[in-house]
């Protein structure tokens, strides 16, 4: 009986676990682009956008996560900076078929960028890197202790750049 107890507590120790881990946070979306060569209709901004942008593709094709976003002017696959109402500093639609991202298109909200960048570059570089994310299976908010571009709390001011946490995890997937 003891034993009996004993079990179901834990168990439902794990439920409880599992339930709210999933409910905010995971390393992993159900969903991913399926090539490892993802294109992204190519944009131009004023240098100030223009180049942290270009260095956001960088950041990820120099990581050795085995993905290289290109631009390609026939791309489906959009970014767009502009001004928006909503409150978040960046924003990835996704489309997906299954398992497999059909089409995505990233909005990177220069009202709010603007407001809380200390390095402008740097925030912008934060944002796009983790938007992008979302195209290579990346999720938000991952339960780690391991630094991470996908989480909150990351200081957008000076992380630029893919973690090892993250470049493990896209490599696992392609
Ligand atoms: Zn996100």
């Amino acid at each position: 009986m003891k034993r009996k107890l004993s079990f179901s507590v834990l168990l439902m120790g794990v439920l409880i676990l599992v339930g709210s881990t999933a409910a905010y946070a995971a390393t992993y979306l159900t969903y991913g682009y399926p090539s490892s060569t993802i294109p992204i209709k190519s944009y131009s901004y004023n240098d100030t956008w223009q180049v942290p942008m270009d260095a956001s593709l960088s950041n990820w094709n120099n990581a050795n996560a085995k993905v290289t976003f290109s631009k390609n002017s026939n791309s489906t696959n959009t970014i767009t900076a502009a001004q928006f109402d909503y409150e978040d500093y960046g924003v990835n639609y996704v489309t997906y078929s299954g398992s497999e991202v059909t089409k995505f298109r990233i909005e990177l909200n220069a009202r709010k960028i603007s407001a809380d960048a200390t390095d402008f570059s740097k925030f912008v570089q934060s944002v796009f890197v983790h938007e992008l994310g979302h195209s290579i299976w990346l999720g938000d908010n991952p339960s780690t202790t391991s630094s991470s571009i996908m989480k909150y709390s990351r200081d957008r001011n000076t992380m630029t750049k893919p973690q090892t946490f993250d470049i493990n995890n896209v490599k696992a997937k392609y």
